[in-house]
C-alpha cells in the first residue's frame, strides 16, 4: 500500500512507563504507518509537570526501541513549544475564538455552567489569573473513523467552552496536540478509544484555524479484570522489555492479527516485519474496549 504523504504519530505523556494497552496503541499506529509506506513519529506530551514522572520519556523511547518500534525523525517535546503554541493561541484570539475565564471548575458546576459576567474577550491583558477557553459554536462535530465509521458530536450540550491555557499557566492537551499535529503534517491518528471524546474539541480547533483535520482511528483499550482500562492510574504493571516478543505477540492477538507459530519465540524485529507485510485495518476489532484476561 502506499498512501501518499502518510504521516502517523505516537504521543504519550511521560506519567509513567508504558503499560500493554499503550503498546497495543503504539503498534497499531506503527504498523498503520508503515504498511502505507508513512512515516511514524513519536512526540513527548510533556506540558503538565505536576503528572509527570522524571525520566518517563526515556524509559518509555527504550521500550519502544526494544520493541523494535523505530521513529522517523527526531523526538518532539511539548515542552519547548511555548512560543508555537503561544502563536496558536494569539492566531485563535484574533480571529475571537477565546475568552479569558476566571471560573473555576467547581463555580460552573455550581452555576450550571453559565461563566461569571467577568469572561472577557482575550486583549492585550494581564492574563495570569484567568484560563483561556475556546469559545465552540452549537454545531455537529462530524468525522468518519477508520475503526468506528460515521461518529458524530453535538456541541453545546456535551461540549462546554473548553480551557487551551490553564490559569496555572500550563497549556491544555487538546490545544496542544491540535497545534503539533498541523505543525507535523499528521495525516492519520491512530490512537485509544478513550480518546473519542477528544476528538470533537480537536476538530473544532482545525476548523476555527480553516486547516484539513487528519483522518482518526480509534482502537480498542485494553481493560484489567476489573474492568477498567490499564493506566497508570490504577497501576497498570509496566511493560517488560526483556519479554518485548511475547508482548509484541499478545499485543497483536488483540489487535486480531495473531502471528503465525513460526514465530513463536523470534525475534521481535521479525514479528514486526511479519506484521508489517499482514496489517491490515480491516480485520481490526471494532470495539471499544477488550479485556486483557481474554486475550489469547
Ligand atoms: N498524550 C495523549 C495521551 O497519552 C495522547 C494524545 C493523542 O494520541 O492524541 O493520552
Amino acid at each position: 500500500m502506499n498512501t501518499p504523504n502518510y504521516r502517523g504519530r505516537f504521543a504519550p505523556t511521560p506519567t509513567g512507563p508504558l503499560h500493554f494497552g499503550s503498546i497495543v496503541a503504539a503498534l497499531a499506529s506503527f504498523l498503520d504507518a508503515r504498511k502505507n509506506n508513512g512515516q511514524w513519529l513519536v512526540r513527548i506530551e510533556d506540558i503538565d509537570p505536576l503528572r509527570e514522572l522524571p525520566g518517563a520519556d526515556s524509559d518509555i523511547l527504550r521500550t519502544l526501541e526494544a520493541h523494535h518500534l523505530l521513529w522517523d525523525e527526531s523526538i518532539r517535546y511539548q515542552s519547548q513549544r511555548s512560543d508555537a503554541y503561544d502563536a496558536f493561541i494569539a492566531q485563535l484570539s484574533s480571529h475571537n475564538h477565546t475568552y479569558l475565564c476566571p471560573c473555576s471548575r467547581k463555580t460552573l458546576i455550581k452555576n450550571n455552567g453559565s461563566h461569571s459576567p467577568e469572561c472577557k474577550p482575550l486583549q492585550a491583558h494581564n492574563s495570569q489569573q484567568y484560563a483561556i477557553r475556546f469559545i465552540t459554536k452549537p454545531k455537529h462535530y462530524q468525522w468518519q473513523d477508520l475503526l468506528l465509521g460515521q461518529q458524530s458530536y453535538l456541541s453545546k450540550e456535551g461540549l462546554d467552552d473548553f480551557v487551551i491555557k490553564r490559569k496555572e499557566g500550563f497549556y491544555a492537551y487538546q490545544m496542544a496536540v491540535v497545534c503539533d499535529d498541523i505543525d507535523q503534517n499528521i495525516s492519520h491518528i491512530i490512537r485509544g478509544s478513550d480518546l473519542l471524546d477528544s476528538t470533537p474539541f480537536q476538530l473544532a480547533l482545525y476548523q476555527a484555524t480553516n486547516t484539513s483535520a487528519p483522518q482518526f482511528g480509534h482502537i480498542p483499550v485494553i481493560l484489567n479484570a476489573s474492568g477498567q482500562k490499564l493506566s497508570k492510574q490504577n497501576q497498570a504493571p509496566a511493560i517488560c522489555n526483556k519479554t518485548a516478543s511475547f508482548n509484541l505477540q499478545k499485543a497483536l492477538f488483540a489487535l486480531n492479527h495473531p502471528p503465525p507459530n513460526t514465530l513463536h519465540n523470534a525475534p521481535a524485529k521479525e514479528i514486526i516485519n511479519w506484521a508489517i507485510l499482514n496489517w491490515s485495518l480491516k480485520k481490526l476489532p471494532r470495539t471499544l474496549a477488550i479485556k486483557k484476561d481474554s486475550i489469547a
